[in-house]
């Protein structure tokens, strides 16, 4: 009974908002307050359904978004707003969720999570598999991907024998970016598992996060300093068995921090990787826009993360991105450039009318 009514809530909440055609969605997510904030009196960032407002040195700032995730809000509150938009990569749709913000605003918690609350990639897995369960006329299969950037170089996290970043050159001329005809992008060389089952899901996944995080000190300077990407691609075949699968995929992205490195006074390596971090996000960011401008060139080629996501981001595609900031005024210049960057990011159109790069 408990599992009808699940399966139930499930599809009101896919029905509500299964049509998001073309058009980004940016969602911001506030970080609740960790023992490290210190707290004031007068706190800078108050949330509602659907604004943030930011007030900072007697100025009051106030960004629109499609959903707002207060301090309280759980990880099964943002998991029900990204549901729909798995239901689109099983209908077909290239899909990209993304996580971006400052370092320490959450952006590794809302995509892997923990054991106890597990993120969005471990529940997507878990969703994927449900929707097989239901068993409709057609049938899915799955193959998971895992790589991260850095420094503008790929690194393959699922392979065999993962080089290591200081093998930069193996990594980066092992996988090659390459576009068919057809303009969907293919990682030359890039590990590409299937997965058969949950279970196996979520080993290569674990694998993946154990291989990235391995390779740095710590935690935080593999999420601040690389962008992590796990895409699924999504093969449904049809009832006539000689038909080829609709393939999509499915990108989910803990981009790196966005802070601002002149001022966090890094030097040397640390300055490099913030650099090339930066650059990335911009590009991005440049994307998106000439995106929503519709006409124009659109610069993909300006970093390998816009490469790699250039058939998942414009006609046809569904885009998500999930802006972390952070509660505190320490924080509060960090808060604007991120909230600043969505406002960019915010009601693109895709269309057929773009040239492509
Ligand atoms: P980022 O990936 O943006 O650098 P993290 O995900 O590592 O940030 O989060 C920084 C710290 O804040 C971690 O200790 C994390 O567990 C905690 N944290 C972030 N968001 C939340 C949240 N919504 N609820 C509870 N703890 C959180």
């Amino acid at each position: 009974l408990k599992q009808r009514s699940l399966d139930e809530k499930r599809r009101e909440t896919l029905n509500k908002i299964v049509d998001i055609k073309g058009t980004i969605r940016v969602f911001c997510r506030v970080r609740p307050f960790l023992w490290t904030d210190r707290r004031r009196i007068q706190e800078p960032v108050s949330s509602e359904l659907d604004r943030v407002v930011v007030r900072s040195s007697g100025s009051r700032k106030e960004f629109g978004f499609d959903k707002v995730f207060h301090q309280a809000a759980n990880q099964e509150d943002i998991f029900g707003e990204v549901e729909p938009i798995l239901r689109s990569a099983l209908d077909g749709h290239n899909v990209c969720i993304f996580a971006y913000g400052q370092t320490g605003t959450g952006k590794t918690y809302t995509m892997d999570g923990t054991a106890v609350q597990p993120g969005i990639v471990p529940r997507a897995l878990e969703e994927l598999f449900h929707q097989v369960s239901l068993g409709n006329s057609s049938s899915f299969t799955f193959s998971m991907s895992m790589l991260e950037v850095y420094m503008g170089n790929l690194r393959d996290l699922l392979a065999s024998k993962p080089a290591s970043r200081a093998n930069e050159t193996v990594a980066r001329c092992n996988l090659n970016i390459q576009t068919d005809p057809k303009g969907s992008v293919e990682i030359e060389g890039l590990t590409e598992v299937e997965i058969p089952d949950l279970a196996k899901a979520r080993w290569w996944y674990t694998k993946g996060r154990r291989v990235r995080t391995t390779s740095w000190t710590n935690v935080n300077e593999a999420s601040s300093r690389s962008h992590c990407l796990t895409r699924i691609i999504i093969s449904r075949h049809g009832d006539a068995p000689e038909a080829r699968p609709k393939v999509s995929k499915l990108w989910m992205v803990d981009l790196g921090g966005s802070e601002r490195l002149l001022k966090t006074g890094a030097t040397g390596q640390t300055l490099d990787e913030g650099r090339a971090i930066n650059l990335s996000l911009s590009a991005l960011g440049d994307v998106i826009a000439a995106l929503r401008r519709k006409r124009g060139h659109v610069p993909y080629r300006n970093s390998k993360l816009t490469q790699i996501l250039k058939d998942s981001l414009g006609d046809g595609s569904k885009v998500l991105m999930l802006v972390h900031i952070s509660p505190s005024q320490e924080d509060v210049g960090e808060t604007i450039c991120s909230l600043s960057f969505a406002k960019r990011a915010r009601a693109v159109e895709s269309s057929r009318e773009l040239p492509e790069d």
